[in-house]
C-alpha cells in the first residue's frame, strides 16, 4: 500500500503536451476557429503569416510551409536538383527521415559517424567520405544542438556541395550567434508535437535565404504547378494547413520562455547529477559556449552496459525514457543493400547502445527532476549492492 502511493505521487511523463497546450487553450481554439470561419484552410493567411514569423526566428529571407519535417527534407533535395546516383552525406544517428529522402530519390545516402560528445556528425570525417558523385550534406542538429557548422562549410564549399540542415529538433538553437535555420542553403524544421514548438498534427517549414531556391520550393509543395494546372516539372502535394498554422502562430508566441526552461531544466539536471555522484556509470551532456542548445532532449549516456535495464526499472517507477535511437540507420534493415558492416561507424553504434532520454519539457517541475534522478541513483545503489552480494 504504502509503496503503491510512493510511486504513484512519483511519476514522471518523458513528455506532457497538455501542460503546454491547457493554459492557452482558449487562445489556440479561438485562431482555429477563426480559420474556420474563414474558409481558407490550405496557405490561407494564417500559414503566410506563419511563414513570415518563422523566417524572422531563424533570420533567413524566406520561408516556405510544407506537410511535416519529413516533407521538408524531400522538397529541399528536390530543390537542389538531386537525382538517382547522387551522394548525399548524413549521419546514421538520427530520426529516418533524414536518410530516408534521400533514398526516396533514388539518391545513396552515404553515412559518418558522430563526435561523441555532442551527437553530431563529426566534420573531421566529412572529407573522407566525398566522391565525385556528393551532391550534398545534410547536418543534424540533434537534440537541439546545432552540428559543428564551420568545418562542415569548408568541407562543402571546397566540393560544391550544398548544405541542407535537419533542424526539426532545434528551432531557436544557435551557432556563433546565427539561428539554426540561417547556417545552411536551406533549413528543415517539423512541427510534429514532441518537437519543441509542437503543433496538432503534421507540419513543416522551410527557410533559405536564396530567392530562386525559395521560388522553387513554393513550386515543388504545389505538384511543380504554375500557373493553375500547367507543369514545366514534377513536385509533390505538401502544403501548410491553415489550421496548424494558426495554432502554432499562438504557440510561437510562448516559444522562447519555453525554451527559457527547458534551458532552466538541464542546467538543474546537471547540478543534480553532479551531487549524486554518479560520473562513473553516465555522463550528461555538455555543449561549447559558443552553441546555444535548446534542449529538444536531455540525453545521458549510460556506461555501465546497464542501460536496457536502467530503463525497465525507470519504467516500473513510473518514470519516462526513451531511446534517441536504437538502432543506427546504417544498421536498418531497408538500407542492407548500401552494405554497411557492423562496427564501420563505431561512435554511432555505441551511442546506440549507451543513450537515454529523461523528461525535459518546459513545465517539468524541480520537484519532479530530484525524483528522476533519485531514481537513477536507486538503480546504480541496488546493483553495486548486488555485486557486492
Ligand atoms: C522529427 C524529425 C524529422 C521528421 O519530421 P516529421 O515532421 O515528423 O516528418 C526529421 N529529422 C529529425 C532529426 C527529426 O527529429
Amino acid at each position: 500500500m504504502d509503496n503503491e502511493k510512493i510511486s504513484d505521487k512519483s511519476k514522471v511523463p518523458l513528455l506532457d503536451v497538455h501542460r503546454s497546450n491547457q493554459p492557452i487553450r482558449d487562445e489556440i481554439v479561438a485562431a482555429m476557429t477563426e480559420v474556420i470561419d474563414s474558409g481558407a484552410f490550405v496557405l490561407g493567411p494564417a500559414s503566410v503569416q506563419l511563414e513570415s514569423a518563422i523566417a524572422e526566428v531563424c533570420d533567413t529571407k524566406h520561408a516556405v510551409g510544407c506537410g511535416s519535417g519529413s516533407d521538408a527534407l524531400l522538397l529541399s533535395l528536390m530543390a537542389l536538383d538531386v537525382q538517382a546516383g547522387d551522394e548525399v552525406i548524413v549521419p546514421s544517428f538520427t530520426f529516418f527521415a533524414t536518410a530516408s529522402a534521400v533514398w526516396r530519390l533514388g539518391a545513396k545516402p552515404v553515412f559518418v559517424d558522430i563526435e561523441p560528445d555532442s551527437f553530431n556528425l563529426d566534420p573531421r570525417l566529412v572529407e573522407a567520405a566525398v566522391t565525385p558523385a556528393t551532391k550534398a550534406i545534410i547536418p543534424v542538429h540533434l537534440f537541439g544542438q546545432c552540428a559543428d557548422m564551420d568545418p562542415i562549410h569548408d568541407v562543402a564549399s571546397q566540393h560544391g556541395m550544398a548544405v541542407i540542415e535537419d533542424a526539426a529538433q532545434a528551432i531557436g538553437a544557435r551557432y556563433r550567434d546565427r539561428p539554426a535555420g540561417s547556417l545552411g542553403d536551406v533549413g528543415c524544421f517539423s512541427f510534429y508535437p514532441t518537437k519543441n514548438l509542437g503543433g496538432f498534427g503534421d507540419a513543416g517549414m522551410l527557410t533559405t535565404s536564396n530567392d530562386e531556391l525559395a521560388q522553387r520550393l513554393k513550386l515543388l509543395r504545389g505538384h511543380g504547378m504554375h500557373p493553375r494546372y500547367y507543369h514545366e516539372f514534377v513536385g509533390i502535394n505538401s502544403r501548410l494547413d491553415s489550421v496548424q498554422a494558426a495554432g502554432l502562430n499562438v504557440k510561437l508566441t510562448y516559444l522562447a520562455e519555453w525554451t527559457r526552461q527547458r534551458q532552466e531544466n538541464a542546467t538543474h539536471y546537471h547540478q543534480l547529477f553532479q551531487q549524486a555522484s554518479l560520473e562513473e556509470v553516465l555522463m550528461v551532456p555538455g555543449h561549447p559556449d559558443f552553441m546555444e542548445h535548446v534542449w529538444n532532449q536531455y540525453s545521458i549516456r549510460i556506461l555501465s552496459g546497464q542501460r536496457d535495464a536502467l530503463r525497465e526499472y525507470l519504467s516500473q517507477q513510473g518514470i519516462g525514457s526513451e531511446i534517441y535511437y536504437p538502432v543506427p540507420l546504417h544498421q536498418q534493415k531497408c538500407f542492407q543493400a548500401l552494405g554497411y558492416q557492423e562496427g564501420s561507424l563505431p561512435e554511432t553504434e555505441r551511442a546506440a547502445q549507451e543513450v537515454l532520454s529523461l523528461p525535459i519539457f518546459p513545465e517539468l517541475s524541480k520537484r519532479e527532476q530530484t525524483t528522476v534522478v533519485a531514481r537513477i541513483g536507486d538503480f546504480f545503489r541496488s546493483q553495486r549492492g548486488t555485486q557486492a552480494a
